[in-house]
Order: structure tokens, then sequence, then C-alpha cells
């Protein structure tokens, strides 16, 4: 039987894949779509954020991310206009400078000591990295493969597929989107608050292009001309899209140029459009069973601010390596619990800040001063402080109030050494086991830890910090696979922190 089948094969399912292979489980990813209709879905951009970076460096994705975004960039400013190009070229230099963070509503983040981590590219280009990254970690991938059921039973998840064929596995996870058929086959509870917007993102060609400035609130809502090549975007409070899958016509986006704009925009010709809403959702719990939520299928909320694939990725990180050690027998499906717990309040305060964000575009000039007023206080350093930690997730805390304050933080940034020699923390985590980190600043681990971690060697490495680091009073540092600290303390109490996260020792 298959270990875990994972339904959606979009950037969450795939990086689900990936970190359950690295985790030593078998996947089995089941994908309605061919590659091909995803990326003509793919419209606009989409922004990663400083903890989704992070994330990505554990397993060295960054580099071939980084490679596809300025590859991206390059195409874009040769399909471009002069005057055009100049703005793709400004994006180039913020992003070349390490200066964007992200945006609240559209005002801007920027890190002035140029030391943002920040990434941008198309999502289907994502998409092809983690792809790749899976196909050679010989992941199965079955694409056009729609599930149309999903059962559960005391021993397997069953997926019923839509030409009838079932498949089991023990555990099911559904990555399958905001419109999830996991989710609602399997009865999660799925409240919140209705549309009150309508987005078009459309590929077009208009009669007078320069009629559509790159940026504008207007009394009927907002435009936008993106970067990418013949992409421009509306937003319309108009209580949301009647029907979300109908095809975009022309009429339809000259209808809503005219009413954002004030002006007849004649389109002339339109390639590829697609609508969304800011229909804000979240499931009760991201786990019934055998059956898990991740990604959208968990939580829906407008995209402006950019969050929801961060959200989804970060999902992915936190599930996969507990997925593996319970399959394989290590860790009592107890830790699954862990991941509805810390997940869950992180998607709750993204839903309540796209919100906010979505709150802060209405047309209107009480808003228009609201936004000048919030600019204002984003100039502050603590306001700058807080907003830049929220968007790019970098406040993140799965154990707010525990004893030792880098519990359940992403860990610091150290150079540690390993029996293969110094080096970044982040490389150590790279074969997706945890790691127990001596902080004593001796020339190595003792004796008496390496006992201590003995049973547990095939999940956990030890190393030392190179330098005394700054973690308070810890002396031993437990961090878990996706990079967070599960445990600080002495080294009495690792054995019993290593059984609770990693399961009991072998
Ligand atoms: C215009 C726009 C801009 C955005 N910008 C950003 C941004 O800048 N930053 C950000 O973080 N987020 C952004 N988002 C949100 C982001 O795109 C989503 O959060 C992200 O796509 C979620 O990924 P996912 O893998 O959970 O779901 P999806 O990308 O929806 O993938 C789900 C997959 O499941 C497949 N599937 C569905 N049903 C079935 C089934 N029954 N059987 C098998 N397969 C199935 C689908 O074909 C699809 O491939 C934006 C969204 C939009 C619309």
């Amino acid at each position: 039987m298959t270990d875990v089948i994972i339904v959606g094969g979009g950037p969450v399912g795939l990086l689900l894949a990936c970190e359950l292979k690295l985790g030593g489980a078998d996947p089995l990813v089941l994908e309605a779509a061919t590659g091909e209709e995803r990326r003509t879905r793919s419209l606009g951009l989409r922004s990663l954020n400083a903890r989704t970076v992070q994330s990505l460096a554990l397993r060295g994705l960054v580099e071939p991310v980084a490679e596809a975004q300025w590859a991206m960039l390059g195409e874009f400013a040769g399909d471009r206009e002069p005057a055009e190009a100049d703005v793709v070229a400004l994006m180039v230099e913020l992003l070349q400078e390490g200066l964007i963070k992200g945006h609240f509503s559209g005002l801007p983040l920027l890190d002035e000591r140029g030391k943002a981590e920040y990434l941008m590219l198309k999502q289907h280009k994502l998409e092809t990295v983690l792809a790749e990254r899976a196909a050679a970690m010989g992941v199965r991938i079955r694409q056009g493969c729609a599930v149309v059921d999903v059962v559960q039973d005391e021993s397997a998840a069953v997926a019923t597929l839509a030409d009838g064929r079932v498949e089991r596995a023990a555990y099911l996870v559904g990555c399958d989107g905001g419109r999830s058929v996991v989710r609602k086959r399997s009865g999660f509870a799925f409240d919140g608050t209705p549309p009150t917007m309508t987005g078009r993102t459309a590929v077009a060609e208009l009669a007078s292009p320069d009629a559509v400035s790159s940026a504008l609130r207007g009394p009927g809502g907002l435009v936008n001309r993106s970067l990418v090549p013949g992409e421009v975007a509306t937003i319309e409070f108009d209580g949301g899209p009647d029907d979300r899958d109908a095809p975009m016509t022309a009429e339809e986006l000259a209808g809503s140029l005219r009413r954002v704009t004030g002006q007849d925009v004649v389109v002339k010709r339109l390639e590829a459009g697609i609508r969304y809403s800011d229909n804000t959702r979240h499931a009760e719990t991201y786990r019934k069973g055998r059956v898990l939520l991740a990604g959208d299928a968990a939580h829906v909320h407008s995209p402006i601010g950019g969050q929801g694939l961060n959200l989804g990725l970060q999902d992915a990180v936190n599930l996969g390596w507990k997925l593996a050690l319970v399959v394989r027998g290590l860790a009592p499906d107890s830790l699954l619990d862990t991941y509805t717990a810390e997940r869950h309040p992180v998607a709750a305060r993204v839903l309540r800040n796209t919100r906010a964000q979505v709150a802060l575009m209405r047309p209107g000039p009480q808003v228009d001063a609201l936004r000048e007023v919030l600019g204002e206080v984003l100039e502050l350093p603590d306001a700058k402080r807080h907003f830049g930690g929220m968007v790019e997730g970098a406040d993140v805390d799965y154990a707010p109030g525990a004893p030792h304050p880098q519990v359940g933080r992403f860990a610091p940034r150290l150079e540690a050494t390993a029996h293969d020699g110094a080096r970044p923390l982040a490389e150590l985590l790279r074969d997706g086991r945890g790691l127990v980190l001596d902080l004593s600043g001796t020339s190595g681990p003792d004796d008496g830890l390496c006992g201590a971690v003995a049973g547990h060697r095939d999940r956990v490495r030890v190393a030392h910090a190179a330098e005394p680091a700054a973690t308070g009073d810890a002396g031993v540092l437990l961090v878990r696979p996706d990079g967070y600290v599960a445990w600080a303390g002495g080294r009495d109490g690792i054995g019993d922190a290593l059984t609770t996260w990693f399961g009991p020792p072998r």
C-alpha cells in the first residue's frame, strides 16, 4: 500500500511530496490537470516571502527558484516598450539590492539594510522547479487523475478517481486547492466570510495601453498594469464574481476597465483571464484521522498581500517530516496533531491581515485618508518591524509562552560543525534529519550528549556551534527538519525531547 496519497500537484502538493520522500516515505501525487493546463491558468506573479525563502534554502531550492526568477525578469524586459522596460529594470534593481520585503495592501515594505529575502515569479515556474526536484527524487506523479471521492476506514484512506479506479494509502493529504474535493468529501467544516470583491487578471491587447496607468485607485476600484507583459488587473467591490469559471470575454474586461478608470478602453484581443475574490474561509481542523489538508484546501482568502502560497508552502514543510516519521512507524500518530495546533493559528492571522488589506483597498476618501495615516505609521521603526515580521512570515511562533524564547521559533543563523566540517545550519538540515546542536562552545559535542542521542541517530544528527551563539541560557538546541527549534535546555532533557518530537529511540 502507498504511504501517502497527495491529491493535487500544485506547489503545495509538490513540495509536500518532496518533503515526504526526503523523510523516507513513499508518496503518490494525483493531479487532475496537465502541466500545460496549469501553465495557462498561471496569471500574475507570486511573491515568496523571507520565511519561505529560508525554508527553500534548507533543501537547496533557493538557487533554482532564483534562477527561474532572473530568467523570467530578463524575458519580461525584452518583451517591453522602452518606458515599460524601465519599470522592470527598477524591480530588478530593488530585488538585486534586497530592498523588497513585500507590501501591505499596496503600501510598500522596504528593507533599508538591503537584506530582504524575497523572490517573485510566475507560479508555473515555481511548480516546474518543484516538479523537477520531485522527479529527481523518484516521486510518483500522475497527471490527468482527478479524485472524485475520499473515504477512510481503520486501515487506510481511499481515493476514487474520475475513471472509477481506486487508490489506497495509509494517509491522504488534500492539496487540491480552494475548492478541495478532499475537504468537502471528508466533511471538514470550512467557515468564514463571503466575497465582497471581484479581482480580474487578464492577458490582453488594449487599443490605448496608456489609458491604463501602472497603478490607479479610482472611484470604481483599482487597476494595475502588471510586470508581466500584456497583463492587466482590476479589482471592483461588487460582491464577488457570479461565475468564477465562465470564460472571460474582451467585453467583460473592457467593462471592468471602464468602471474602474472612468474611461472607455477598447480591448482588441483577450488571450486569457482569471477571476478571484476575497472569499475568506478556514478549515476548522487540518486533520480527520487519516485525511489531512494543506495549502488553499485548508484556508482561502484574498490574494492581496501575496501570502496564500507562502502559507501553503509552510504547511507542507511543517507536515512533511512529521507524516514521514509516522508512516515509517517511528513516531506515534499523535505527532500529526501538532500540525493543526501549529499551523492553524498562523493561517488565522493571515486571514485577519488579508481581510484588513481588502478593507484598505476599498475606494473612497475615507479609505484614502486611512491609507495616508497608515503610510505614516509604517515609517515608524516599531511599526516597520511589526508589519515586516507579519508579511515576511518571520514572526511565526509555534510555541508562544514557551519557557525558552528560542523554542517555537525558526533556528538562528549559525555556522555549525558536524563530523564533516563547519557549514551554515541550513545546510546541515538538507538531508531532512533534525539537528541536536551543542552550543557550549567546546571543541565538539561531548560523549554524554552523543550517548543521549545514540538511539535517534537515524532521525537526527549532532553538531556543535562554531561560535558561542546568542541563544539565551540553553546549552543544547533541538532543531526540527523544518528549521524550527523544538526544544532548548541542558543536556539532561535531550532524550525526552527527542522522544517527544521524533518518536522512541531504536
Ligand atoms: C492573482 C493571484 C495572485 C496571487 N499572488 C500570490 C502571491 O504573490 N503570493 C502568495 O503567497 N500567494 C499568492 N496567491 C495565492 C496562491 O496562488 C495560492 O495560495 C496557491 O496557488 C495555493 O497553492 P495550492 O497548491 O494549495 O493550490 P493550487 O495552486 O490551487 O493547486 C491545487 C492543485 O490541485 C489540483 N486539483 C484540484 N482538484 C483536484 C482533484 N479533485 N483531484 C486531483 N487534483 C486536483 C489542481 O489542478 C491544482 O493543480 C495568488 C493568487 C492569485 C489568484
